[in-house]
């Protein structure tokens, strides 16, 4: 392809997505298609000679689209949300045109500046503490998922336990505990098992049954057993926002518990951090100061593109004490002299993109008080669900609705709860997903995308009361 082919085919592509966003009012937000169907549509091997570009737009719309879940969809309700935007997509267009490798400092310093600077712009947005800005010990990055943030916390947090000593030889049979609540997202377990801690390290704490953040004096008393018992706490796992119903752990009380112990406090705000930037709803949030990682989803509900995680450590010697190294051929006098950050010592990976742009790119185009805006629209569509709920006696609330996420059910019970979000999933018109809670079913419904609006959940909710009638018939 040519540079002015490429231009050409840039913007049908562009025209492409531009199109599509304006087609998804019309399609079925769940996908409709058999497992199978779309391998079914595509040649079992790849081409010998080229083909003309358009061919792949082509095939977007006769095999793709139609075994698209749509997350852009307006009536995407389900698990997370992971919106995007047009700034975030140009921004990440922009970065796979420059297609400059940073993992560290030499290879593209612009790359790892520019990270700094917006994620030190980031974090003072949603009013983190400052020590996680770069300027001091701390500092952020961008890591691919939360998944692996957490699991890069678990990593700092045995290596400063260990005083270097897992480095060395592995994590042993030192009996590390890592604690979270029974509601922690399986992030926490995953991340045991690839520290090659084991899923048994991970001692599950109960969750008070009202509210279902994690009850504190479980937390203390199950650590103190541990310690009696030989056993050597290494990381807290505190969620702000769990996954399931969107609950708050109290971190200020889960960092008094640590405070004596030496135990790593790692943050998982995963959905709910980014709700920060609004001052009014950062309360979830309080006691931040006190832990040594906070990690935040933009992919999810900042208008982000997937993908999108920013991790913030309160000590970044502990982190590049757990991952640094310096093959030969990487050898450099910038990194030699100590005075830049080499992102490849930050996250399990070496290579990494510069991913900074659409977050760069999102928080210039909205700025702060549009970022504000959007948070607020989504949390206010959740408070009219939480009214439209209450207005119908076939349906009740599970808990308290947290910020834009809604958990209710149908008073008639688990099979009648499930079969109507089914029947409103597979009619296409929303898509939600389901949780349990103190072990019955309840229907999640978390608001999220940009194009959102009071019609959109007016719609899903005619719907759901449509399938309600259906189903307790
Ligand atoms: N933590 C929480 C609280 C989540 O809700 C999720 C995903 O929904 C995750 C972690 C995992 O996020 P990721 O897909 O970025 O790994």
């Amino acid at each position: 392809m040519t540079p002015e082919e490429f231009r050409r085919h840039g913007h049908a592509a562009i025209d492409w997505i531009a199109d599509y966003w304006a087609s998804l009012d019309d399609l079925p937000v769940r996908a409709q298609v058999d497992p199978g169907d779309v391998r079914r549509l595509l040649p079992a091997s790849a081409p010998d000679v080229g083909e003309p570009f358009d061919a792949l737009l082509d095939d977007l719309d006769r095999v793709v689209v139609p075994g698209l879940t749509h997350w852009q969809h307006p009536r995407f309700f389900a698990y997370f949300p992971a919106n995007s935007s047009p700034a975030a997509i140009l921004g990440d267009l922009l970065s796979s045109g420059i297609g400059a490798q940073g993992m560290i400092w030499a290879t593209s310093p612009a790359v790892t500046e520019v990270e700094q600077v917006v994620l030190d712009w980031f974090a003072e947005a949603l009013g983190l503490p400052d020590a996680f800005r770069s300027d001091g010990a701390g500092g952020g990055v961008i890591q691919d998922t939360a998944s692996t943030a957490t699991f890069t916390a678990l990593l700092a947090a045995l290596h400063r336990a260990s005083g270097g000593d897992v480095r060395r030889h592995g994590v042993g049979g030192a009996g590390w505990r890592v604690y979270g609540s029974t509601q922690a997202h399986s992030s926490l377990v995953k991340a045991a098992m690839m520290a090659g801690l084991g899923e048994d390290a991970v001692r599950t704490v109960a969750v008070d049954p009202a509210t279902q953040a994690m009850d504190v004096d479980a937390l203390r008393a199950a650590m103190t057993e541990d310690t009696a018992a030989g056993l050597r706490p290494v990381m807290v796992h505190v969620a702000a926002g769990t996954t399931s119903t969107g609950a708050m752990d109290d971190i200020a009380a889960v960092a008094d518990v640590v405070r004596d112990r030496g135990v790593w406090l790692h943050v998982d705000a995963a959905w709910a951090g980014v709700a920060a930037v609004c001052p009014e709803h950062r309360s979830h949030l309080a006691g931040v100061e006190d832990a040594d990682s906070f990690v935040t989803n933009p992919h999810k509900w900042l208008l982000t593109t997937f993908d999108c995680s920013t991790f913030w450590v309160r000590d970044r010697a502990a982190l590049t004490g757990a991952l640094s190294i310096l093959p030969e051929y990487l050898r450099n006098a910038a990194t030699e002299s100590g005075e830049v950050v080499d992102y490849r010592d930050w996250h399990p990976q070496l290579g990494r993109r510069f991913r900074a742009i659409k977050l760069w790119a999102v928080l210039r185009t909205y700025g702060v008080e549009g970022l504000r805006a959007h948070v607020r629209s989504g949390v206010a569509l959740a408070e009219h669900v939480a009214d439209l709920v209450a207005a119908d006696d076939r349906f009740e609330m599970v808990t308290e609705p947290s910020l834009s996420l809604v958990v209710f059910r149908l008073t008639a019970g688990d099979e009648q709860t499930m079969a109507a979000m089914e029947d409103v999933n597979a009619s296409g018109e929303a898509y939600l997903s389901h949780t349990t809670v103190e072990g019955r079913a309840a229907i999640r419904l978390a608001v999220g995308s940009w194009r959102t609006t009071e019609a959109d959940v007016d719609r899903t909710w005619r719907a759901l009361q449509q399938a309600a009638g259906r189903v307790s018939s």
